[in-house]
């Protein structure tokens, strides 16, 4: 804590993670005598600079931006920007932190990384957005690659802003590297199902872990936190695989739709319009209310997918949840779930995926972008999900194996981050003290 002052959600990712190594390590001492552990929190690079924009009323805005590379044991650092006020040094270590258990967890060579800017694009025009996006990459461009760090989209991060990166590392650099950026447009060198990846491949998590515990998604009543990019698709392929999302929310309350949320509103209001949801109910004709203020959590449901923001979902919502019947909770957001919360649903034996295995759709889909990128290809619809299906399989077969290897059978929590550890630790223990 000395060490890494004023960072508390970079230590509470670090805890939760050490506090599951314990088995691990215990079976392999040569990860102690190589001090992996602590290599391992630490970031290769860190890097924080200025970005000052003009705004269209010609008022200049100076903005913190940051990038760090945090392990690039098993490939490029990989891992999204983003623009949000609250953005700080300590919340970009432990996103970065994280990305990289999950990255690995993905089996596909990419390292862990991550980034952003106290930028706050609420309510920004596309003008600003675009002078906001140039000036950041004119300071990030030297510092990324497609061998070296690839950055992608987060909150406030989406096709938009990538094109602008895009666009300004293309002519500063005057190479047309589609591999530098992932969530790239289609028509310019994008690839399908990334826009939908990590809600698709939240589904599919909790698809896979009710089926291993004798449950099933069928019929259910589910509650989706959010409704940004991993919020919206999480809730269509929960549709398509046969459960009903009555609720879901921003950050200024919640939508409750009992008959199920209609997508294509949903997605009027919010992508097309980048509106707010509190419109809803109107245009969905009466059928569901918004209440200011109210959290998902208050709604009964069978299944809980928090997609919205870190440490959103805390000890009270936690036995809200358990007392409405909840059976299984995956975190599509990373870390929403406070650890007091987490221990909570463990202990009341709730079905957990955490994030880092839950939502690695997104940026698995964002290495297949990788893939298309250095091969020149581009993949059908169908078969770029078949893969992500695939791979969403397979973390999750991950996970529970590894977890009852270790003997704490249905712990999805240390599953993860055994697994993803190994990897990264073998890799490294390879290289030698570097
Ligand atoms: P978006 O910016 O598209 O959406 C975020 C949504 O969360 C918005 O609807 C926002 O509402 C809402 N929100 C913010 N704070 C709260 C709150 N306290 N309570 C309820 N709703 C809230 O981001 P993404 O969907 O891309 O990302 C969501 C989460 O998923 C993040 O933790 C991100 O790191 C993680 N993630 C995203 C991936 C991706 O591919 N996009 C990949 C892996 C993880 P409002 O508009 O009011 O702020």
């Amino acid at each position: 804590v000395s060490r890494n002052p004023a960072e508390p959600e970079f230590h509470q990712a670090v805890n939760e993670v050490l506090d599951t190594l314990e088995p691990v390590v215990g079976r392999h001492p040569e990860y102690i005598d190589a001090k992996l552990l602590e290599r391992i929190c630490e970031p290769e690079r860190q890097i924080i600079f200025r970005v000052p924009w003009v705004d269209d009323t010609g008022e200049v805005h100076i903005n913190r931006g940051f990038r760090i590379g945090f392990n690039s044991a098993l490939g490029p650092h990989k891992g999204g920007l983003r623009f949000h006020p609250s953005v700080s040094l300590g919340m970009v270590k432990f996103l970065g932190f994280e990305q990289v258990f999950k990255n690995a967890l993905t089996g596909l060579p990419i390292g862990g990384g991550k980034g952003g800017s106290d930028f706050d694009p609420k309510g920004r025009s596309d003008n600003e957005i675009m002078s906001f996006c140039q000036s950041f990459m004119t300071e990030l461009y030297r510092h990324i690659g497609e061998y070296i760090d690839v950055p992608a989209g987060d909150i406030g991060v989406g096709a938009r802003e990538i094109g602008f990166l895009f666009g300004q590392y293309k002519r500063i650099t005057n190479r047309y590297e589609s591999g530098v950026l992932t969530g790239k447009g289609l028509s310019w060198s994008g690839a399908r199902v990334r826009t939908e990846a990590t809600g698709y491949g939240t589904a599919y998590f909790v698809q896979e872990m009710l089926a291993a515990n004798d449950h099933g998604l069928e019929g259910r009543n589910v509650v989706v936190s959010g409704s940004g990019n991993v919020a919206i698709y999480a809730i269509q392929k929960v549709h398509q695989l046969g459960g009903r999302v009555v609720a879901c929310s921003d950050s200024g309350g919640t939508v409750h739709d009992p008959d199920g949320i209609d997508l294509a509103l949903l997605r009027q209001i919010k992508e097309v319009e980048r509106a707010r949801i509190a419109e809803y109910p109107e245009r969905r004709g009466g059928k569901a209310v918004y209440v200011a203020g109210k959290t998902v959590w208050e709604i009964p449901c069978t299944v809980a997918l928090p997609c919205a923001t870190q440490n959103e979902l805390g000890a009270d919502d936690a036995r809200t949840l358990i007392e409405s019947g909840v059976v299984a909770v995956a975190e599509g957001a990373n870390m929403p779930c406070r650890p007091e919360a987490v221990r909570l649903f463990r202990e009341a034996g709730v079905l957990f995926a955490p994030g880092k295995a839950a939502n690695a759709g997104g940026v698995a889909t964002s290495a297949l972008e990788m893939q298309q990128n250095a091969s020149r290809d581009s993949w059908s619809f169908e078969h770029s999900e078949q893969r992500l299906h695939e791979i969403m399989r397979n973390i999750h077969a991950d996970c529970f194996e590894t977890a009852e290897e270790y003997g704490h059978s249905g712990d999805y929590v240390l599953g993860a981050n055994v697994a993803g550890f190994s990897r990264v630790a073998d890799a490294m223990l390879a290289f030698g003290v570097i």
